[in-house]
């Protein structure tokens, strides 16, 4: 039998993410194996309204133990690694690898192997107000792969936060907001960023690479093509 890995994937976070993780991680597959071949894949989709609330509430802890039990389950039922589809539940990523005897494969490995592959060393992140704000993030690309991060001003911040939950989560992708991020991305040009990390895993319903004069890194790509290599590397 092929020797193909089973992906546990961790997703509803929000569901209109996780649908392009399914059909990226089978393209790859079928890319490389041909045929009908596709992806080995278990899902547990959590329902969101209840993560976010837990979020806004900075109740990390309860989100995490549901996150950790998801991730108990995924292993139970034969996943050989974990994927998170989100990049804001990062927060508790070592709660979960806590919970499991299984690797987790994170969301920023991808896109900051891709930047330092590049040659390059200061980018910009726009995420939700967690992920620009807090360290959790920040300080894996800081640490581990030895970027510069730099993120959008206040209000700039709170456009994009709004934006990712108010629009893009429910599946709305709205030019004015469209130009909004171009705008916003364009004043992290002239900062002096060399990319941009889409650190949100909705961003790339909402902007294109000709969206911005730097290369983007959209984590939801990145991260699902990786996971169905690191399923079919033996
Ligand atoms: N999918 C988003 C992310 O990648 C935001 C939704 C969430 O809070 O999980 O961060």
């Amino acid at each position: 039998m092929l020797d193909l890995k089973t992906i546990g994937l961790i997703g509803g976070m929000s569901w209109e993410s996780t649908v392009p993780y399914y059909r990226i991680i089978n393209e790859t597959v079928k890319a490389r194996l041909g045929g009908l071949h596709s992806a080995r894949v278990i899902l547990y989709s959590v329902d969101f309204h209840e993560i976010e609330q837990l979020q806004r509430e900075g109740n990390w802890t309860s989100a995490g133990l549901i996150l950790a039990g998801a991730a108990r389950s995924l292993q139970a039922a034969g996943a050989d690694f974990l994927v998170l589809c989100t990049n804001t539940m990062h927060k508790v990523a070592q709660e979960l690898e806590a919970a499991v005897r299984i690797p987790l494969f994170h969301i920023a490995d991808p896109a900051g192997e891709e930047i330092r592959q590049a040659g390059l060393s200061t980018v910009g992140l726009l995420g939700t107000r967690f992920t620009m704000e807090q360290d959790f993030y920040k300080e894996r690309l800081r640490q581990r792969h030895g970027l510069q991060v730099r993120v959008p001003d206040q209000a700039d911040r709170d456009i994009v936060h709004r934006v990712i939950y108010e629009e893009l989560c429910l599946g709305q992708v709205l030019p004015e907001s469209r130009r909004e991020f171009r705008r916003i991305m364009a004043r992290l040009v002239d900062s002096g960023v060399q990319a941009i990390i889409l650190g949100c895993t909705e961003i790339s319903m909402l902007v294109k690479p000709h969206d911005a004069a730097v290369p983007l890194l959209d984590t939801t790509t990145l991260h699902a093509v990786k996971a169905a290599e690191l399923a079919l590397a033996s």
